[in-house]
């Protein structure tokens, strides 16, 4: 990937980090980072949907509760909420999102937040640069229906949104990568055979979990592909065997 390539993914700059004068220490620091943790998108197999929780996941807060719609991008202070307070998302945010697009893999949300329209308002707020251009995580996502925002219904986790996820996109949960702060959701996203990544809490998403992701999904995905040629060699024997 070129350095302008790279540079793109960084457009996450706090504001006062170019009034202050740290932009000319701090980019080429956060440009290498970035330029590492992109090489494991490079050549190998990817999933097909990543998903993620949104409240402590993407952003500090409970969307429609700690910060409030409507959200409006301030050039000197970021998102802001309704009243003024800070509503941006995690550092890694913006840059991990235009990598996924980048390289083709489709983003769905599952939240147990019931407040759709504040949650779309933000998604809608947040934008990245990549290689299509200027785009909100909300376009990210593409199809409504990959954003499934609701409570369980008294059932533990989010298997329900899995289901409607794997209804409307056709992925099959082998195929998915999921990220999330809470450890009930995490375990039973995990009984459905979805790679599942268990977020620090209030760090939420980063690179470091998001490369975590990638290399369990591919280390379980060389496990069943072994499996899988095992099967059919040990078929291909009992099949000369009967000749
Ligand atoms: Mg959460």
């Amino acid at each position: 990937m070129s350095a302008t390539a790279v540079m793109a993914h960084v457009d996450v700059l706090p504001a006062e980090d170019a009034a202050d004068g740290s932009e000319l220490t701090f980019l080429p620091q956060r440009a290498a980072r970035v330029s590492m943790y992109l090489q494991a998108f490079n050549g190998d197999k990817l999933p097909k949907l990543a998903v993620f929780d949104l409240d402590y996941t993407l952003w500090w807060g409970d969307c429609g509760k700690d910060m409030q719609a409507p959200y409006t991008y301030c050039r000197w202070a970021g998102i802001l909420d309704k009243w003024g307070a800070p509503a941006n998302p995690y550092a890694d945010v913006r840059g991990i999102m235009a990598t996924l697009v980048d390289n083709d893999i489709s983003i769905a949300i599952a939240s147990r937040n019931p407040d759709v329209a504040s949650v779309t308002n933000l998604l809608r707020t947040i934008k990245f640069a990549c290689k299509k251009g200027s785009m909100s995580i909300y376009d990210a996502v593409g199809n409504p229906a990959y954003i499934q925002a609701y409570g369980s219904g008294g059932c533990g986790g989010k298997t329900k949104h899995f289901t409607a996820l794997h209804q409307v996109t056709g992925v099959d949960f082998s195929q998915m990568i999921f990220f999330d702060d809470l450890e009930e959701n995490i375990n039973f996203a995990e009984r459905l055979g979805i790679t599942s990544v268990l977020l620090r809490h209030r760090i939420g998403l980063t690179w470091e979990s998001m490369i975590a992701g990638l290399v369990m999904w591919r280390s379980k995905h060389a496990v069943s592909e072994a499996e899988a040629v095992a099967t059919a060699e040990a078929g291909e024997a009992e099949a000369k065997d009967k000749v």
